[in-house]
C-alpha cells in the first residue's frame, strides 16, 4: 500500500475542522500548496515526467512563435526594450527556442531584449534560470507586478492549470462541486445548492437534466488583467492551449506519469487542468479592452507559420535517426489521428492592442 500523501492528511485534516472545500480552491491546493503543491515538488514535465508539452517536443514550437512575436513586434514599430511576457513557462524551453530566433531576426541583444517570467513555482523557477543563462530575465509573482510599457505576451498551457469551478444542473437548480470526506472519511467529491454559474459559462437554453458547466474565475481575471495591459500600454498576446469555444461536460483531468488517474487520488502528485474554455477568455479579452483573433486550431497556426518548411529545413542536416523524430514530433504537433495528436484539440487564440492590424495568420 502507497503511504498517504502528505497533503492528503492536510486535506483530510483541513475538511474536517472546516468543512467541504470548493472544487477551485482543492485544485489550486493540490497545484500550488507551497510545500506539497505539484508545481513546487519537482520537475513534472517530459518523458520521465507527468505530461509533454509541445515546446518539449520540438525546437519548432517556440522558434515558430518567435517568428510570430518578431512581426508583432514590427508591426508595433519595433518598440526597444524587446519585452516578452511569458505566464506560466515551465522548463523555460519555449522562450529559450523563442529568444534565439527573435535575437536572429531582429540583431536585438540582452540589453535590448527584456524577458519577464511570471511564474510562481520555485522549482521551476530555478530550472528556467539555467535554461535561460545569458538572457535579461526577471521573474514575477503575478502580471501586475511586471514593468509597464509594450509588450508582448505568450501563455502556452498556462491556463488549463488555474483553478475551475464545476456546477451540476439538476431537479431545475444549479449545484456546485465540493471535495468533502465521505463515511470512510476518504476523500470523496459532492455537490452541494448553489447560485447559478456566470452568465458567461452558461449555455443559451435551458441546460438539459444533469449538465455539467466549468467556469475558472482565476482565467477570467487573468484574461482581463491580459486585456488591460495591451489596452493600456500597447502589444499584442498569444494564448495556446487545449480546450473548447464553449462547451459544456466535466473536463478536469489528472495525469501522473502520463496515465489518467482520478483528481481525488493522491492530491499534490499529479497534474491537473481542465479543457480551456475560449469564449469566456475572448470574452474578457473584449470587455478589458484588447481586440481577439481566433482562437484558430494549432495545426493551422504552425503550419501558416510555416512548420512544414521549418521541419524540412532541420531534416536537410539530420540523420535518418533525427529525421524519423522530427516527423512524428510534426505529427503530434500538428496532426489529429491519436488522441496524443495536439493539432484540433490545441487552439491559439491572440489579443491586441485595438490598433495593431490583425497579426498574421489570424486574417
Ligand atoms: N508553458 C510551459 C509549462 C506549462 S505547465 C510549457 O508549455 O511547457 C504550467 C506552468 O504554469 C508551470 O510553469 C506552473 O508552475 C505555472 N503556474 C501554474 N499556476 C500559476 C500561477 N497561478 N501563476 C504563475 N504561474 C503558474
Amino acid at each position: 500500500m502507497t503511504r498517504e500523501a502528505p497533503l492528503e492528511t492536510i486535506l483530510k485534516r483541513m475538511i474536517a475542522a472546516e468543512g467541504p472545500i470548493r472544487l477551485d480552491r482543492y485544485m489550486s491546493l493540490c497545484l500550488s500548496h507551497p510545500v506539497h503543491g505539484y508545481y513546487n515538488s519537482g520537475d513534472p514535465f517530459g518523458a520521465t515526467g507527468d505530461f509533454t508539452t509541445a515546446p518539449e517536443i520540438s525546437q519548432v514550437f517556440g522558434e515558430l512563435i518567435g517568428v510570430w512575436c518578431v512581426h508583432v513586434w514590427q508591426t508595433m514599430a519595433s518598440p526597444i526594450p524587446l519585452r516578452l511576457i511569458e505566464l506560466g513557462p515551465g522548463r523555460g524551453t519555449l522562450m529559450a527556442d523563442l529568444l534565439r530566433v527573435a535575437s536572429r531576426l531582429t540583431g536585438l541583444d540582452r540589453n535590448t531584449i527584456a524577458v519577464d517570467l511570471v511564474e510562481t513555482s520555485p522549482t521551476l523557477r530555478q530550472i528556467q534560470a539555467t535554461r535561460l543563462d545569458g538572457h535579461h530575465v526577471a521573474w514575477h509573482e503575478n502580471l501586475h507586478n511586471v514593468p509597464l510599457g509594450p509588450a508582448i505576451v505568450v501563455a502556452n498551457e498556462f491556463f488549463d492549470a488555474l483553478p475551475v469551478r464545476q456546477y451540476v444542473f439538476r431537479n431545475g437548480r444549479w449545484a456546485e462541486c465540493f471535495v468533502g470526506l465521505n463515511e470512510r472519511a476518504q476523500l470523496a467529491f459532492g455537490f452541494a445548492p448553489a447560485p447559478p454559474p456566470p452568465p458567461a459559462a452558461l449555455p443559451h437554453e435551458r441546460p438539459p437534466e444533469g449538465t455539467i458547466v466549468e467556469c475558472s474565475e482565476a482565467q477570467m481575471a487573468m484574461a482581463e488583467a491580459i486585456g488591460r495591459r495591451l489596452a493600456a500600454e500597447g502589444g499584442a498576446a498569444l494564448i495556446i492551449d487545449y480546450g473548447h469555444e464553449g462547451g459544456y461536460g466535466d473536463t478536469l483531468q489528472a495525469l501522473r506519469q502520463h496515465r489518467f488517474v482520478s483528481p481525488l487520488d493522491q492530491p499534490g502528485r499529479s497534474d491537473l487542468t481542465a479543457h480551456v474554455n475560449f469564449a469566456i477568455l475572448r470574452q474578457a479579452l473584449q470587455r478589458a479592452g484588447a481586440c481577439t483573433y481566433g482562437p484558430i486550431s494549432q495545426a493551422g497556426y504552425l503550419k501558416a507559420m510555416g512548420l512544414t518548411e521549418r521541419a524540412e529545413r532541420l531534416k536537410s542536416s539530420a540523420d535518418a535517426k533525427q529525421r524519423s523524430t522530427i516527423d512524428s514530433a510534426i505529427r503530434r504537433l500538428a496532426g489529429h489521428e491519436t488522441p496524443m495528436d495536439m493539432g484540433t484539440l490545441f487552439k491559439v487564440l491572440a489579443a491586441c492592442h485595438p490598433t495593431l492590424p490583425i497579426p498574421h495568420p489570424f486574417q
